[in-house]
């Protein structure tokens, strides 16, 4: 394999910009890295180049360790989005410039020069100046400057970034052939989703440091496994929907679950999403008709059409659907207090003549197939009353939503929509910054748990995080689990701001157990936490062979490795909170994870027992408290 990269990391400031990317491109392949503005393409290939230091992993090239070497002896060319050529010199002694440093015989460096120039098409422009060309032409001789001195791997970093749409087409097409000319092995990277689909044999699409999916271009768009890739990569109809037996239920309609609808690991076995699954279907796979009997696919009923625009070869709707029972819209996005459901649909421009349709027209809304996703994606609710746990638990939530690449929803309960509203809420926006994938926001006049309940009945969420004082949050803390099916952190006032890195999980033996682990495990999987599973027995059970309880932990173990998370099982003998407590001193563990207990007969989950005991000596530990599937029925 041309360029293997192991685990590589780079931090700015204690921040991950490159978060373990881990990614094989073979050889002659044209690989292309997709992402927007900021989420670490540049550093990645500055890293594979040896422009950047690489703070963690590997770097390989064609079976070499380049990892200490310097960049002049990793054999890769690179092209830059700004042109970089050397004004002073001629087109014809930049290109050369490689093989002259190399120290290349004269006559052998004009050979090369001149099939280079031919083969970017400059022939004969060897004696301009770069100031004399186009910027289309200087990225030419950019590119044949990194070809050059024969790199096995070219780099090349968004090179048309700069350049209007004819040029970038023209020069992506000399790109295509000369890559498949000379088969040297291509890293290229761009924003542009078309020139993405456009030039990758493969692509690898990069967000906030982390490499979420790879694959052919046509795999990703049909098949994604994140919502995050299914919304990014052309226009999506993302809903969620219900897992049944039979399939996946959409409103009125059940589509048969395919092979890749089938939850591949044990990270959607978990409470929460165990019956919510997002399917995915593009524009093109809905079909609008004139009546419910003409149609051969299934109907999610008739909507309004909302918009309509010529595009070219095709017809591009945006229809409006009423609301669906049991049936919640991700993209495109809804706003707030609507309930309809928005649908992207393209038709071709003969279908529309045969069939047309105008703005206000109703219609009926088919499709044709859907994708279920595999990773359904995270959705946090952060509580904010502009206290300092509140801040710590804005500062917490807002960092494990950017790794885990959670929708965040922030609540300001106890807030008569105004000014002061208004100000918190754009402090919250603030604190957070950017990097969440999606946020919302929105004060809410009733007192928190009330807030809460209204909030998630409306929207389910995976997870509450709530700032809390030790000594008196337990009573909040108790509504606030009890307010609807999600798991709660809570973050006190002196936690540090940064993801946790030493999971202490806590499970007794037996099926509750499961979720706490799975749960936890879906979370710190996007944190490159390492976790640490722990049962305690009391002192009595030493006595016993303690086999059930090594399967157990065996089992857990298992369910976090298959997610990639690094884990050890401890068993400890004694007092449940004092050898919790204990473990927290000896492993030096950054985060506490507990389950819930089973709610009363009332509904509500009382949490004096181990949690209520725990709460006052952990000071500055946020502790994330994980329902079990009890809880949630
Ligand atoms: P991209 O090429 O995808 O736009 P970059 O790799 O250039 O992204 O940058 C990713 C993030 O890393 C930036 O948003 C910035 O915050 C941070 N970053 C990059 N280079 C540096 C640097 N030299 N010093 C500090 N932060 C940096
Ligand atoms: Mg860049």
């Amino acid at each position: 394999m041309s360029i293997v990269l192991e685990d590589l990391t780079k931090r700015y400031a204690g921040h991950p910009v490159v978060n373990a990317v881990s990614l094989t491109v073979g050889d002659g392949e044209l690989f292309v890295l997709l992402g927007s503005s900021g989420s670490g393409k540049s550093t990645l290939l500055r890293m594979i180049a040896g422009l950047t230091e690489v703070d963690a992993g590997r770097v390989m090239l064609h079976g070499r360790d380049v990892t200490e070497l310097p960049p002049a002896r990793r054999g890769v060319g690179f092209v830059f989005q700004s042109y970089a050529l050397f004004p002073s010199l001629s087109v014809a002694e930049n290109v050369e410039f490689a093989l002259a440093v190399r120290g290349t015989p004269k006559t052998a460096r004009r050979r090369r020069r001149d099939e280079l120039l031919e083969l970017v098409g400059l022939a004969g422009l060897g004696g301009r100046m770069p100031r004399q060309l186009s910027g289309g032409q200087q990225q030419r001789v950019a590119l044949a400057r990194a070809l050059a001195h024969q790199p096995e791997v070219l780099l090349l970093d968004e090179p048309f970034g700069a350049l209007d749409a004819k040029v970038r087409a023209d020069l992506r097409r000399t790109i295509r052939e000369i890559q498949r000319e000379l088969g040297v092995t291509t890293l290229f990277v761009t924003h542009d989703q078309e020139e993405a689909f456009e030039l990758a044999d493969r692509l690898a699409v990069l967000s906030f440091g982390r490499l979420l999916e790879a694959g052919p271009p046509e795999e990703l768009y049909l098949r994604p496994e994140t919502e995050f890739v299914a919304t990014f990569l052309g226009t999506a109809n993302l809903l969620v929907g219900e897992a049944t037996p039979q399939g996946v239920r959409v409103g009125p309609v059940c589509f048969p679950l395919g092979t890749h609808a089938e939850p591949r690991s044990a990270d959607i076995v978990d409470t929460t999403a165990a019956r919510r699954v997002q399917v995915l279907f593009r524009p093109e796979d809905v079909a609008v008709r004139d009546s419910a009997e003409e149609a051969s696919f299934p109907l999610l009923g008739q909507a309004v059409v909302d918009q309509r625009a010529f595009i070219g070869s095709f017809e591009r709707l945006r229809l409006r659907l009423p609301a669906l029972p049991g049936v919640r819209a991700i993209a495109p996005v809804v706003h707030f207090g609507s309930d309809s459901i928005w649908i992207e649909a393209t038709r071709s421009q003969d279908q529309a003549r045969r069939f047309p349709l105008q703005t206000g027209d109703t219609t009926w809304v088919g499709v044709r197939r859907v994708h279920a996703l595999v990773h359904p994606g995270l959705r946090f609710l952060l509580l904010t009353d502009g206290s300092a746990p509140s801040r710590a638990a804005l500062a917490l939530g807002g960092e494990l939503a950017r790794l885990a690449h959670a929708r965040v929803a922030v609540l300001a309960p106890g807030t008569e929509p105004g000014e002061e509203a208004d100000r918190r809420l754009q402090e919250a926006r603030e604190q957070l910054g950017s990097g969440v994938a999606s946020l919302e926001s929105r004060t809410s006049g009733e007192a928190t748990p009330a807030a809460v309940a209204e909030e998630t009945s409306r929207r389910p969420c995976d997870l509450v995080v709530l700032g809390t004082a030790p000594r008196d949050g337990l009573k909040l803390a108790e509504d606030v689990i009890s307010a609807g099916q999600h798991h709660l952190l809570l973050v006190p006032p002196e936690a540090p701001g940064r993801a946790p890195e030493r999971w202490l999980i806590c499970v007794a033996v037996g099926e509750p157990g499961k979720a706490d682990v799975s749960f936890a495990g879906r979370l710190a999987r996007h944190l490159r936490a390492e976790a640490t599973i722990l049962t305690v027995l009391p002192e009595a059970a030493r006595l016993d062979d303690g086999a059930q309880t090594e399967r157990f932990l065996a089992s857990s173990a298992r369910t976090l490795a298959r997610m990639g998370i690094p884990v050890t099982t401890r068993i400890r003998y004694g007092g449940v909170r004092a050898e919790i407590l204990g473990q927290l001193r000896d492993g030096g563990h950054d985060l506490l994870v507990v389950g819930s207990p089973l709610p009363g007969k009332d509904g509500e989950i009382e949490l004096k027992g181990v949690v209520g005991r725990l709460l006052p000596e952990l000071p500055g530990l946020p502790l994330l408290i994980v329902r079990s599937p009890e809880a949630s029925s």
